[in-house]
């Protein structure tokens, strides 16, 4: 947590992002010395919270998704959105699967082939032929001739 931060919270204080911009309380009783603080520390403080504030709509999207799966255990619920509010990395995970599960998603190629794909590994040189698929569409060990062409959602493009 930032210095100016926990400055202020341990002083008393809630501090808190409304509309991107600070919110304390309860403000009344911020000092002039503490308010001409929270002014020359106001980024660094906004930098902070946003950090480690889960934003509203991120939040609703995730318990969207969780009623779009029926997924009603609310300490499992409480738990997914905790972590996405503190872990940065599982918050774009969550988020970037709420979005494929909910089909927002550029829908999937409608024919491609493994060739021109990222996730393709050839077992030749010249990269093509035989190879495996590292996404797992197909099973460890399953080859797909590279240039037949077929639909795929797990397909990334090597452009
Ligand atoms: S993700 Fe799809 S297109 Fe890409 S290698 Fe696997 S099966 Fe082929």
């Amino acid at each position: 947590m930032s210095g100016a931060l926990s400055k202020i919270e341990s002083a008393g204080f809630n501090v808190s992002l409304v509309g991107g911009n600070l919110a304390v309380s309860p403000a009344s009783n911020l000092t002039q010395l503490q308010k001409e603080f929270l002014r020359s520390h106001k980024a660094e403080i906004i930098q902070e919270l946003a950090a480690v504030t889960l934003l509203e709509t991120d939040r609703q999207k995730i318990l969207s998704y969780l009623d779009s799966i029926n997924e009603t255990d609310q300490a499992l619920i409480n738990d997914l959105l905790e972590r996405c509010r503190t872990d940065r990395e599982a918050l774009a995970w969550v988020l970037n699967w709420a979005d494929k599960v909910r089909g927002k998603l550029p829908a999937p190629p409608v024919s491609v082939t493994c060739r021109s794909c990222a996730n393709f590994n050839s077992y030749n040189a010249h990269g093509g032929g035989a190879g495996q698929c590292d996404a797992g569409v197909r099973s460890s060990g399953y080859c797909r001739w590279a240039d037949d062409r077929h639909q795929c959602g797990e397909y990334q493009s090597k452009m």
